[in-house]
């Protein structure tokens, strides 16, 4: 198959640092959107894979898939799009699109496993791994490609492709809304988007830090109550009260104490995914009919819908924008919780 060669920011290895590489893009097929990459999210996914944090990484990897740009190609069979069109990639570019799950919209959960936007094999070019946003443009067939407002910032769109539809799936799933009082556990990338949208379709929303300097921020960002979590005295004051909880943390923490917080028949959901297991007490399930739960992401005609809900409610990442050489210092950030609260990658850096 043609190939075009680009530039990209990625790693060789999981201890080296990332640095400007060369990869191939697939050339245009008929259904496919070239877009010219303006603005790609640190998700702390790109961090957890770049450092094979989750055991399964094919190096070299380009991270990156909270991805916006304008459109420069189309194919000839593309319907949706047209040259000159903002678009946006988030963290899937195919799945077998006939499984069940497929069918039902719901391709981050595809039989066959979905094509991830970096690190998944790439089957058009086959023997190697798709390579993701922080590079200068990207290749994709339409029916994983999103329409972007021009109504928003677009630097501060490029979040909502990861983190935005990570913490809207859930809380959509979870039926999230008006009267419920809702946890938010860990004021991060994606953190900082759940409380946005909780609070959007009308939860209480009550958000759960280990981080003081957080807390007025919080409260910016549409918290009804913020909780010092490493506080005994202040947790126990929110238990059996909450009806969901959405719990953003990337690393070790007592799951425990926040089942503990649920009323009778509540859920915690876990978008955060820490590398070790997280041990749960039986009674802190049983003493309460209580659920814990996961989620993924979110399909593509809901990634669609998170960005028009957003485009509505004028809902953007809280966002820190930096140039292609800092991101191996804002990896070192994102480990401290030191950004508030999503990098943001300008990719005319890369030129
Ligand atoms: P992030 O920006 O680094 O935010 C993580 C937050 O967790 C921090 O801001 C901090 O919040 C809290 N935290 C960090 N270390 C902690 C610790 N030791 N104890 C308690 N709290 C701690 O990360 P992100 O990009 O939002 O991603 C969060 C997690 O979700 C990552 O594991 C990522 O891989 C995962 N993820 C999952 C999906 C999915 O589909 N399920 C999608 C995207 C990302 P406070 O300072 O407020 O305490
Ligand atoms: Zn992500
Ligand atoms: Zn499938």
């Amino acid at each position: 198959m043609e190939t075009k060669n680009i530039k990209a920011f990625g790693t060789e290895a999981a201890e080296a640092p990332l640095k400007t590489l060369d990869i191939k893009r697939r050339a245009v097929q008929a259904h496919d959107v070239e877009i010219e990459i303006l603005y790609c999210g640190i998700c702390h996914s790109d961090l957890h894979s770049a450092r094979n944090e989750w055991h399964g990484t094919i190096y070299p990897i380009v991270p990156g898939h909270e991805i916006v740009g304008r459109i420069v190609k189309i194919g000839d069979h593309v319907k949706n799009f047209k040259v000159g069109e903002l678009a946006g990639v988030g963290c899937m570019v195919d799945s077998c699109r006939e499984c069940e799950n497929c069918k039902n919209d719901l391709e981050q959960y595809c039989d066959e496993g979905s094509i991830l936007t970096f690190n998944s094999p790439d089957k058009h070019l086959g023997g190697i791994q798709t390579f993701g946003g922080y590079s200068e443009s990207i290749v994709v067939d339409e029916s994983f490609v999103l329409h972007i407002s021009d109504k928003l910032d677009l630097a501060g769109v490029a979040p909502l492709l990861c983190a935005g539809i990570t913490t809207y799936s859930p809380l959509k799933h979870w039926k999230v809304g008006p009267g419920q009082k809702v946890g938010i556990v860990g004021i991060g990338g994606l953190g900082h988007m759940g409380i946005k949208l909780a609070k959007a379709m009308g939860a209480h929303v009550v958000v759960f830090t280990t981080s003081l300097s957080k807390t007025e921020d919080a409260k910016r960002l549409g918290a009804d109550e913020v909780v010092l979590s490493t506080d005994p005295e202040q947790m126990a004051k929110y238990a059996k009260s909450l009806n969901f909880i959405l719990d953003c943390v990337s690393a070790e923490h007592n799951i425990d104490s926040y089942l503990n917080l649920l009323k009778v028949d509540g859920t915690l959901t876990l978008v955060g995914a820490p590398m070790d297991p997280l041990p749960v007490t039986s009674f802190s399930l049983i003493l309460g009919r209580r659920s814990f739960a996961g989620s993924a992401i979110g399909g593509i005609a809901e990634t669609q819908e998170m960005l028009d809900f957003c485009a509505e409610h004028n809902i953007t990442s809280d966002i820190e924008i930096i140039g292609v050489n800092d991101v191996n210092n804002a990896y070192e950030r994102l480990l401290k919780g030191d950004i508030k609260y999503r990098f943001v990658i300008d990719m005319a850096s890369l030129k």
